[in-house]
């Protein structure tokens, strides 16, 4: 039999156990506040968030996935995997590698149901975070300014950056399906002379009438018009022959004339009218988009010299200047 313990020894072995009791209590306490802190960092964080394991399948997520008025993540289920859309099913083979190599991921530009978000996957220990920034708001805001960049100020009309990304992607749409391209430049004739005698603010409204008048001549879609500068417009058309962009030109022109804007300083007609130059071309190697354009130019220039208040189309497909309609 062994010596009973001392009083003073069993009141120390009953110290050592409170102390190591109250360590432990404190540590607890420590761990909850700890984890009570995370929890309101993850609940109150106003980014979407997802937490899913190992298997991608979904453990947990906060308050702002709860007020994004998407249908609610159900705890327990594969994380992308059963999407229907395609890119976010896609996502599933993502989170899969990201979970798999420890690399995180990130998606900027994810189109979901009317919204676009910014999607990151990052791993943690568990499993990975899927994280969403709704881009919506910014993306509306963006394409509302990408197309006022592109607009006139005056006519409201296209400007001269609309023209030519149009005319870029229509030069080389031609070159692929070989279809002719026509371009249609357009001048008000005298209008110095009739700002001189009429004032800015009428020419600007006549700047106006004449961007209406040519812009609803335009039938197809894929027509387009622009204010090329100053008192000159220019048109693209894309799949159309030079006898039919001088056809349209002639309307226009005509219909210009008989918007019957007095112009008691032009020359050569009572009211204000238009000079055409017409060039179309099919996209090859041997004739490029700016051959085009100067063919256009040079075409206006001719239509000038011949008086104003005319068409004229260049050569690019008639391979000879052919002096149309006299001036009427
Ligand atoms: P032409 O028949 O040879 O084309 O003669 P023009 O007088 O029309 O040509 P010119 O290049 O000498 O003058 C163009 C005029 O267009 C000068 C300018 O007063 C006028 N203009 C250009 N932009 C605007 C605008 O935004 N508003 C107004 N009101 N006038 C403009
Ligand atoms: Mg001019
Ligand atoms: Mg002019």
């Amino acid at each position: 039999m062994g010596k009973k313990p001392s009083y003073e020894v069993l009141e120390q072995r009953v110290k050592a156990l409170e102390k190591e009791a109250a360590t432990r209590i404190a540590a607890e306490n420590a761990l909850r506040k700890s984890e009570e802190r995370y929890r309101a960092l993850f609940e109150n964080n106003p980014i979407e968030t997802i937490i899913v394991d190992h298997e991608a399948r979904i453990t947990g997520y906060n308050l702002a996935k709860k007020l994004s008025g998407d249908r609610l993540p159900i705890t327990g289920d594969i994380m992308y995997r059963d999407y229907a859309a395609k890119h976010l099913h896609d996502l599933y083979s993502e989170l899969m590698e990201c979970i798999r190599t420890g690399e995180p991921r990130e998606f900027p530009d994810q189109n979901y149901a009317d919204r676009y978000l910014y999607i990151k996957i990052s791993p943690y220990s568990a499993g990975a975070i899927i994280t969403s920034i709704d881009m919506t708001r910014q993306k509306r805001l963006e394409e509302r300014l990408r197309r006022l960049s592109y607009l006139d100020d005056l006519t409201g009309i296209g400007n001269r950056r609309y023209f030519e990304e149009n005319f870029e992607r229509e030069w080389k749409r031609a070159a692929r399906s070989k279809t002719p391209l026509s371009l249609i430049m357009c001048d008000i004739d005298f209008f110095k002379a009739f700002n001189d005698t009429n004032g800015h603010l009428l020419g600007d409204e006549s700047l106006k009438k004449v961007a209406v008048t040519l812009k609803t001549s335009l039938k197809r879609p894929g027509d387009i018009v622009a204010r090329y500068g100053g008192e000159e417009f220019i048109e693209l058309l894309p799949d159309t022959d030079s006898a039919e962009a001088h056809a349209i030109a002639e309307k226009q022109r005509m219909s210009v004339q008989q918007l019957r804007i007095s112009h008691v300083q032009s020359t050569i007609c009572n009211h204000l009218t238009i000079s055409m130059g017409v060039a179309s071309a099919i996209p090859s190697s041997k004739v490029s988009l700016t051959d085009l354009l100067s063919d256009c130019d040079r075409a206006l220039y001719r239509a000038k010299q011949k008086g104003r208040n005319c068409t004229h189309v260049g050569v690019m497909i008639a391979h000879s200047y052919h002096p149309l309609k006299a001036c009427s």
